[in-house]
């Protein structure tokens, strides 16, 4: 069983055949999926889908891109909605001063509200950090300290970051950008131990080799867990149970029903 701990079924570019893409996912063996809120419409939109599945599960947060759109009624609403049960983690939020969509000082100042959010609510985060390695230090340290937990989604920065999220005692999380030819952080991804590592798709971004190149979705899940099972050296059945295991202790799921 494999569980799909981060992609964006509300994407224009899913969102029309999100039920279908639920249903192929479930075919390939991706029985659960965690699809995440980049602001409170699509966190709305994501539990819409969430409720009607039973094997979905939505995140709410403000992404750092939209941080300079976000005030203190974004971030009311932000609460309110992740009151709902269906809504497992806050997120995906962070940093971006790659794209720097938002003033950077902005980023920061929403990212820290979130995470002081989070730890009032007693809910785990999301990450999002690129470029941006040295302030998501420190920022991932701070709200460690006052027992927030957290996953570094789509990991593709440098070994700093990953061991400040270790030493936080937070979840890696790692992309199709795994079964990539040139694709270098083999070290990184074995250096995470096993019972902290998560894999996503990230859907419908970085669709995972062979189908490099198109539209992502959950089902194309197992080709991102066969490509860290082949960096690790592990075998890939047990590292998509594993993988799952640690998904759904992150978000605080029940652990699932072993397979008949
Ligand atoms: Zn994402």
């Amino acid at each position: 069983m494999y569980f799909d701990s981060h992609c964006h079924l509300t994407d224009e570019r899913l969102f029309g055949e999100a039920d279908e893409a639920i249903r192929r996912a479930a075919a390939a063996g991706v029985s659960r999926i965690v699809t995440i809120g980049v602001g409170p419409d699509d966190a709305e939109r994501a539990l819409g889908i969430a409720r009607r599945h039973l094997g979905v599960w939505a995140t709410v947060g403000v992404h750092p891109h939209d941080a300079a759109g976000a005030d203190a009624a974004t971030l009311a609403r932000v609460r309110e909605i992740a009151a709902d049960p269906r809504i497992v983690a806050l997120g995906e939020m962070g940093l971006d001063y790659h794209y720097d969509h938002s003033p950077r000082d902005v980023q920061r100042r929403v990212f820290a509200r979130q995470l002081e959010l989070a730890r009032e609510l007693g809910l785990p985060v999301v990450i999002h950090s690129r470029e941006a390695e040295a302030d998501t230090i420190a920022l991932i340290r701070e709200a460690a300290a006052a027992g927030v937990a957290g996953v570094l989604h789509c990991f593709s920065s440098a070994a700093p970051l990953l061991d400040a999220g270790l030493e936080a005692g937070w979840y890696v999380s790692f992309a199709g950008l795994v079964t990539f030819r040139n694709f270098d952080g083999g070290d990184l991804v074995r250096r995470v131990p096993g019972d902290r590592l998560l894999a996503e798709t990230d859907a419908p971004y970085l669709a995972p080799v062979p189908y490099r190149g198109k539209r992502n979705e959950p089902a194309f899940l197992p080709a991102v867990v066969a490509g860290l099972a082949a960096i690790r050296g592990e075998d890939a059945a047990a590292l998509a149970q594993a993988t799952s295991r640690n998904a759904s202790r992150f978000y605080r799921l029940p652990a699932e029903a072993a397979a008949p």
